[in-house]
């Protein structure tokens, strides 16, 4: 039932659709920054992030009906059952606290099957008014809900770094930052947390974070152990980025395309990634030739569909089409190939992992 085609097919349906969850929560998280109200399911080789846990989903002709260990379940659509997923198992470093009582699980998760993934800021300027916030965005929902902390320490990162590689074998590392009032945007604090995990533990590194005001801290990064980095358009037209995303949008695309070019300099050909969600209102040809231009320079073109997070301005918003999706994949397949682009040769970051987007089944 879960040939390779089907499998792919099935996943990019599951991550437009989104999937009535038919079990408990598990410490699957709500809210946050990156994946929010998804689940990892794992697709004979695949594993991808699935909504599940967004009222969005709810409405979805897809259910998902666990085991009762945990560790499978069915999926039915309208009924009939149309595959079978594995369920990844809570992680073995989610047990562990910190020295003054911080559960590891606060501090760092779990994404897809072997990426550690932080938001080492969990505040952001541009949700300091509902004028200029991203409405897509979640990051202070799962602060909120005490789900995790203001700010990571470089010191806890590390230990929560080493212990994820140790017990869980963990393979890569994403560290993204709410957008600090500073000039450097976050980098500053990436940095520090980047060079305190890499003292710790070999594990590859990708910072995420808006353009900086200077191109130097491409290389203060680098220098901090960082190997890929991250500048996430989300959006790729003007008009949808003033819209979804004003604050954001402050920041010229002019300004990211300079510090692509920068960056691409830095950290080399295909290291450098940008996160665009479709479905917020860009054409298919918009983001198609957005991300033609971008693999161009070097650039990995990340296109995931976009989920509506309860909480946010954009809970409502249609989910894309799966098939908008399905016309969408091959065109950016052919521009990764066209620029020598793959997944496999990023050293780590959501375009490696991939686990957002049906993309790694196009390149
Ligand atoms: S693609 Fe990025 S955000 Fe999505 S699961 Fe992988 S590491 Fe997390």
């Amino acid at each position: 039932m879960n040939s390779p085609l089907i499998s792919t097919h099935l996943l990019a349906e599951l991550q437009c659709h989104g999937v009535r969850w038919q079990g408990a929560d598990g410490l699957s998280r709500k809210g946050g920054a990156g994946p929010s109200d998804h689940k990892a399911l794992s697709l004979g080789s695949h594993t991808a992030m699935v909504p599940m846990l967004n009222r969005a989903s709810q409405d979805s002709p897809y259910s998902a009906v666990p085991d009762a260990i945990g560790a499978q379940a069915l999926i039915f659509r309208e009924g009939l059952q149309v595959g079978q997923v594995q369920l990844p198992g809570v992680p073995n470093f989610y047990a562990l606290t910190t020295e003054d009582g911080i559960p590891y699980w606060k501090i760092a998760t779990l994404h897809s099957k072997d990426v550690l993934a932080t938001t080492v800021l969990q505040h952001c300027i541009r949700m300091n008014e509902a004028a200029t916030s991203c409405q897509f965005c979640a990051i202070t929902q799962s602060l909120t809900a005490g789900q995790t902390i203001a700010r990571k320490r470089p010191a806890q990162l590390a230990a929560v770094a080493k212990a994820a590689v140790a017990l869980d074998g963990v393979k890569h590392m994403v560290m993204t930052t709410g957008t600090p009032q500073s000039p450097d945007r976050g980098a500053a604090i990436l940095c520090e947390s980047a060079a305190a995990v890499t003292a710790a533990v070999d594990l590859p590194i990708q910072a995420q974070c808006e353009p900086p005001d200077d191109d130097i801290w491409f290389e203060r990064l680098k220098d901090s152990g960082v190997v890929s980095l991250g500048m996430h358009l989300e959006a790729v037209t003007d008009e949808v980025r003033q819209r979804i995303m004003p604050g954001k949008a402050d920041v010229p695309l002019h300004r990211y395309f300079s510090a692509f070019e920068a960056a691409v300099k830095v950290f080399g050909h295909g290291q450098v990634s940008t996160y665009i969600l479709a479905g917020l209102g860009d054409s298919e040809d918009a983001i198609a030739q957005m991300s033609e231009r971008l693999a161009g320079l070097g650039v990995y073109p990340f296109v995931v569909p976009f989920v509506p997070i309860d909480g946010t301005p954009l809970a409502n918003h249609p989910k894309p089409d799966s098939a908008f999706m399905q016309r969408l994949y091959p065109r950016i397949g052919a521009s990764l190939r066209r620029h020598g682009l793959h997944s496999d040769t990023i050293n780590a970051g959501c375009a490696k992992c991939g686990a957002c987007s049906a993309l790694k089944h196009h390149e």
